[in-house]
């Protein structure tokens, strides 16, 4: 059998370049890709971290796009050459939740997707079902076709907040999803302003022209009442998973909080009275719904600034450094400070 090189989680703390057996198509749906670049995510970190669901010897690696090389019997939307993009999280179609259009919560969704539960995109090839590939314009190319997923969910928030010209918008958290709800913040909103505790991703804010706080060092309720005349923001984006009670400080009486970073190992306490009598507005939501196709239009309309985006394009055989650069120590788990925002593997 033919071979390729592919990282794979072996379990908790291991990640290790090895050779394994190209796949080959067996369902009559799915589609052979020859992966062309793929994102290392945070998600990805917190795998080989043990703090997110996983499946030992399983290649990571859910941010990808490749060329379609091979396709089952009943392909019909894509064709062999065609570059596609891919959402990683498989959905039944069948289960209510995907039957009444909220499809991230699909009851499947935990169990099946790419590059967490099944094989994904840190490999020379990747068999994805069909329905999973989204064909990319040539505006797209090969390094920002790897972010349309992250993109989509982070429109799938966009379509939640529902944001307006004269929001004053706050994001906790400057990592990649920090970075493009920034992004739109500043097409869309009145104002907006960050707080990201890392240097490299402080000056990458900077970069930007945002205005950028360290809540390490800086009282941030103080800050984002100074910077709204008093008010507070009407929308505040949590993008580090651990920063709700601040969130709740820092939104305005009749403002929106968007939980959207993750992390299952916090706990946190709120008085649900003050929920009520400043008629806070907390809206959960998980993943990218039905926003893949939206994601791919921004893109191709340059609707982003993404150049202090993508830090560097790699290959893989130097992909386990890439976690060093992300700020995780491979040898003791350990933490250090990152020098990076988003790094691409080139296959
Ligand atoms: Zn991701
Ligand atoms: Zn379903």
């Amino acid at each position: 059998m033919e071979k390729m090189k592919a990282l794979v989680f072996k379990d908790v703390g291991r990640l290790v370049l090895e050779e394994r057996c190209i796949p080959h198509v067996k369902e009559p749906d799915d589609v052979l890709l020859k992966v062309k670049n793929v994102g290392i995510c945070g998600s990805d970190v917190k795998i080989i971290e043990g703090k997110h669901h996983f499946k030992p010897d399983t290649v990571l690696g859910h941010e990808f796009c490749g060329e379609v090389v091979e396709v089952g019997s009943h392909v019909h939307h894509v064709e062999l050459g065609d570059r596609v993009a891919i959402d990683n999280n498989i959905r039944c179609g069948f289960c209510s939740f995907c039957r009444m259009g909220l499809t991230s919560q699909c009851v499947d969704i935990k169990t099946s997707a790419l590059g967490v539960m099944r094989d994904g995109g840190y490999a020379e090839y990747c068999l994805v079902p069909e329905k999973q590939c989204f064909v990319l314009p040539d505006e797209i190319d090969d390094v920002l076709g790897t972010q349309v997923e992250t993109l989509a969910t982070v429109v799938n928030g966009m379509n939640t907040l529902l944001m307006l010209p004269y929001d004053y918008v706050m994001i906790l958290g400057f990592g990649p999803i920090g970075y493009l709800f920034a992004q739109f913040a500043k097409n869309i909103a009145a104002k907006v302003a960050v707080t990201e505790i890392d240097p490299f991703r402080i000056s990458v804010a900077r970069q930007c022209g945002l205005t950028v706080w360290n809540p390490n060092e800086e009282d941030v309720v103080k800050n984002i009442t100074e910077f709204t005349h008093g008010r507070k923001a009407d929308i505040v984006i949590e993008a580090t998973g651990n920063a709700l009670w601040q969130a709740l400080q820092c939104v305005t009486p009749g403002g929106k909080v968007l939980p959207f970073g993750m992390d299952s190992s916090i706990k946190t306490e709120i008085i649900p009275n003050e929920i009520t009598r400043w008629a806070t507005k907390i809206l959960g939501l998980y993943l990218g719904q039905n926003t893949m196709v939206p994601s791919i239009r921004i893109y191709q309309e340059n609707r982003l600034n993404m150049k202090p985006f993508f830090t560097k394009v790699i290959p893989l055989e130097e992909g386990l450094g890439a976690f060093d650069c992300l700020g995780l120590n491979l040898q003791d788990l350990t933490h250090h400070p990152k020098s990076a925002m988003k790094i691409v593997m080139k296959i």
